[in-house]
């Protein structure tokens, strides 16, 4: 595939060339090889020529009575080259123009082309181009052909100007001469107001006979195509004379001739066809070699890129396999990521177990340090506790050793003596009820019991200290005389009553405290209710907890107490199967109650 392509290409390269080689050889041949050759007439023809005498520099009669000018010379120099042998006569224009019209002669040395005179007579290919010009004697206000309305135009008779100005009708008033030497005299003489003529005949007249005092004014008016005219239907002397030009122009004698005549212009002319020759042959070698150039070139470029191309598809594939070997490393790294997040993520969970453990454990030590305070404060309120009753038999004991009482002072004393004990004895008894409680030790002994007696003995005990802080003490409907029997500790049960209603006194400034018992379910609810102080709510959920005391403030008066009666009724009940609870508002009075199983096991 690839071979059959580069053979494609070479082909196409070689033809390229070999178009170029041909191209080349026919711009030489074109341009350089001399067209002389192979044209040599074989057969010699006598042809009979006319000339006029009058018209130089074109044609005239010479001193010597020989025709001369530049169509004479011309066309002898045509026919030595094309082997043509010419019988010379001459005569005036008008009668030399009706001999080769008519068919009479062969040719005339001489003539504008024009449409009406192709039908007369046929022509050579052009000698040269004429020009007429609008001739006026100097100072004249004529300055073109606009100017010539109306005017006296001299023209000669039979020039192409006479046939266009009567064929188109122009308005002037034309003067006719027969010879150009005759149309230049009667100009300069002041005849007429201008004349129309060929430049160069007219020019050549004023030069010869000095004249000056005539000029050209205007352009050119006409361009003449300026011929040798031969009779019609004589196309193989048309031919030969065409030939015969066309050889004079190539070897150069056309331009000696016309220097002779005309002036040196046609060596300029000459020079300059020569330049334009070289100027186009260089033109097309300078294409030709551009074109090769670019052949090369192309061919080049297109190896360069197809050597390119394989550079950057093998660049490709290397980055390709590099791109594949990050994305493998990427996808590594992601797996390494995910599992390290995993591993974050474990690891924040063990610190969020860690941060449990540890405000556990910071609770555990607020409570620590909570109950530590709790137990302080305790003790603290325990001495003072203690240290009010032995104070009091101290002093008292004192009185009755060393003092002489009176009888009934001493019985007061003998009373506060007896009452501190009792005081005491209470105290360190709440106390060790607390550490049973605390350590587990605490027994229960049951035994079924009379709930109203109980109720009664209460009532007995307490209304004493009742009616001293002006409170009335109840035992709500039925609950004496109920009837109701239960099967429990009626030791721990009253013990929790003593304080239950030692507190509600304690609390109590005014008012009721009711106590009763009510069935609910399986269990007897005992409750204690008082119109006292109250407790707040948001010292409810601790007033069970040991050494909990609520602290005195504006709204409060201090009360004295250790902080350890409720926690011992809690914990009694608890152990007796029920459970105590409170329900109480501040400023309007407390209702503790406890429930306890009919028959607990
Ligand atoms: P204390 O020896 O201080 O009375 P308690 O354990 O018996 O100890 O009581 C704890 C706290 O509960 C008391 O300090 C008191 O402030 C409050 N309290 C107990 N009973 C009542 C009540 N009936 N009315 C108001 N406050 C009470």
């Amino acid at each position: 595939m690839k071979l059959s392509i580069i053979n494609k290409k070479r082909n196409g390269l070689i033809i390229v060339l070999a178009l170029a080689l041909i191209l080349g050889w026919f711009i030489v041949k074109l341009f350089f090889i001399d067209k002389s050759e192979g044209v040599k007439e074989t057969e010699r023809r006598t042809i009979s020529v006319m000339t006029t005498s009058n018209y130089p520099p074109f044609e005239f009669v010479n001193e010597n009575e020989k025709p001369d000018g530049f169509d004479n010379d011309l066309i002898q120099a045509i026919a030595e080259e094309v082997d043509l042998e010419l019988e010379y006569e001459s005569g005036l224009w008008l009668d030399i123009r009706k001999e080769v019209e008519d068919g009479s002669v062969h040719a005339l040395t001489g003539m504008n082309n024009s449409i009406e005179r192709e039908k007369l007579v046929d022509f050579t290919n052009p000698i040269l181009i004429n020009s007429h010009a609008l001739f006026v004697r100097k100072g004249s206000s004529i300055k073109s052909l606009n100017d010539i309305r109306g005017k006296d135009v001299i023209i000669q008779k039979g020039d192409i100007a006479y046939e266009k100005i009567i064929n188109e009708g122009w308005d002037v008033n034309v003067i006719l001469t027969y010879s150009s030497d005759e149309f230049v005299r009667r100009l300069s003489a002041g005849e007429g107001d201008c004349g129309i003529h060929t430049r160069y005949v007219i020019t050549y007249h004023m030069n010869k006979n000095k004249i000056d005092n005539l000029e050209v004014v205007g352009p050119a008016i006409w361009q003449n195509i300026y011929c040798f005219p031969v009779k019609e239907g004589d196309s193989a002397l048309v031919n030969r004379l065409n030939r015969g030009l066309e050889i004079v122009k190539e070897n150069g004698r056309y331009d000696e001739i016309y220097g002779k005549w005309f002036g040196v212009a046609t060596e300029w002319q000459k020079e300059r066809w020569q330049i334009i020759r070289w100027i186009i042959f260089a033109a097309i070698l300078l294409i030709i070699f551009f074109f090769v150039i670019n052949l090369f070139w192309n061919y080049e470029l297109r190896r360069k890129i197809k050597e390119r191309t394989q550079t950057l598809r093998m660049q490709i594939r290397q980055r390709k396999e590099a791109e594949e070997k990050l994305k493998e490393k990427e996808n590594a790294l992601r797996e390494r990521n995910e599992s390290l997040t995993h591993l974050n993520e474990e690891i924040e969970k063990t610190n969020e177990s860690l941060e449990k453990v540890n405000d556990s454990f910071n609770k555990a030590k607020e409570k620590a340090e909570a109950n530590n305070l709790l137990k302080s404060t305790f003790l603290a309120n325990l001495s003072h506790e203690i240290r009010t009753p032995i104070s009091g038999i101290v002093s008292f004991a004192g009185l009755l050793q060393y003092g002489h009482p009176e009888p009934q002072e001493r019985e007061e004393g003998l009373d506060i003596i007896l009452k501190s004990g009792h005081q005491l004895l209470h105290l360190i008894d709440e106390v060790l009820e607390v550490s049973k409680i605390e350590s587990g030790e605490q027994e229960i002994k049951k035994e079924l019991f009379s709930v109203g007696r109980m109720f009664n003995e209460l009532l007995q005990f307490f209304q004493p200290m009742a009616s001293e802080k002006n409170l009335e003490l109840i035992v709500k409907g039925d609950s004496l005389n109920s009837g109701i029997f239960i099967h429990s500790d009626k030791k721990r049960i009253i013990q929790i009553m003593n304080n239950l209603l030692t507190n509600a006194i304690k609390y109590s400034e005014q008012g009721c405290i009711e106590m009763g018992c009510k069935l609910v379910d399986q269990s007897l609810e005992f409750y204690v209710k008082d119109d006292g102080i109250g407790i707040a709510s948001d010292q409810q959920k601790n007033i069970f907890m040991p050494y909990w005391q609520i602290k005195a403030d504006r709204s409060r008066k201090s009360y004295k107490g250790t902080g350890i009666g409720l926690a011992i009724c809690k914990g009694l009940v608890e152990l007796l199967g029920g459970s105590i609870s409170l329900c109480s508002q501040t400023g309007k009075g407390s209702c503790f109650s406890f429930d306890i199983p009919l028959s607990h096991k």
